[in-house]
């Protein structure tokens, strides 16, 4: 076979300096470090994309393109830096609030998935996870999962959460004993968590959401009452007597 040489084709047609071009050979095929013809060791290709017209169109698509990437990726970076000073100038409860307690409560619905709104009983309409004893009553418990249960938006919302109702069937879908536990977790220390710990929190409360995501079962009480104890020890955040209850 005749070796090939620097000579334009296409829109590179005329250019060239006649010279056999370079080329890598893998598994007998070789494969010519050209363009249009055009070698790049020998800088044909080069100085037809500076000194041709079709070249220098091609030439400013490419700068474009490129400023284009350059853009968008300090665009991204822009966004991350400022997400970041966001994170770090937020008080550890904000982040909390922010960050941390969806991903808690996404896991006391992921745990009761399946059943049905605890106050009200209800299948229907879009669950969430809500807390028995709120947030706004007690700051230091609204990370436990005996203290966050499968609840529908609508009942979340409607005047604090239809209280009575939330501890009749906390009753009687797990027993009067756990009721006690529930509540008992109110004697608990007070805790602030700093954004460190937090941050770590979070990073473990992820890892548990996507694990539980892709194993989604319908448990009895006594298991979501397991669960909630085992997922507890894992984040890992109460002292000993608050993290289980035993059955
Ligand atoms: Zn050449």
């Amino acid at each position: 076979m005749a070796v090939k040489v620097c000579r334009g084709t296409g829109k590179a047609k005329g250019f060239g300096c006649g010279k056999p071009l370079q080329y890598s050979e893998r598994n007998g095929i070789k494969t010519y470090d050209a363009k249009y013809g055009l070698g790049k060791k020998c800088k044909c290709y080069n100085k037809w994309l500076s000194s041709s017209d079709e070249g220098m169109k091609i030439l400013s698509k490419a700068t474009l393109v490129a400023k284009k990437k350059v853009e968008k990726q300090k665009n991204k970076e822009d966004k991350e830096r400022l997400k970041q000073m966001k994170i770090d100038s937020m008080s550890p409860d904000k982040y909390r609030a922010t960050y941390v307690q969806p991903l808690i409560n996404k896991i006391a619905r992921f745990i009761d998935y399946g059943n049905p709104c605890v106050p009200t009983g209800n299948y229907e309409g879009k669950m969430a996870g809500g807390h028995y004893t709120s947030v706004g009553a007690n700051r230091t418990i609204c990370l436990n999962l005996h203290n966050i249960f499968i609840q529908s938006f609508a009942s979340n919302s409607w005047k604090g959460g239809d209280d009575k109702k939330y501890r009749a069937s906390l009753i009687r879908i797990f027993g009067e004993e756990y009721l006690d536990f529930i509540e008992g977790l109110n004697s608990h220390r007070s805790i602030q968590l700093r954004k460190p710990q937090l941050i770590e929190i979070k990073e473990k409360a992820q890892k548990i959401v996507l694990d539980l995501e892709k194993n989604l079962e319908v448990l009895s009480p006594k298991e979501r009452i397991q669960k909630r104890n085992k997922i507890n020890v894992e984040l890992d955040i109460y002292d000993t007597d608050y993290l289980t209850f035993k059955i």
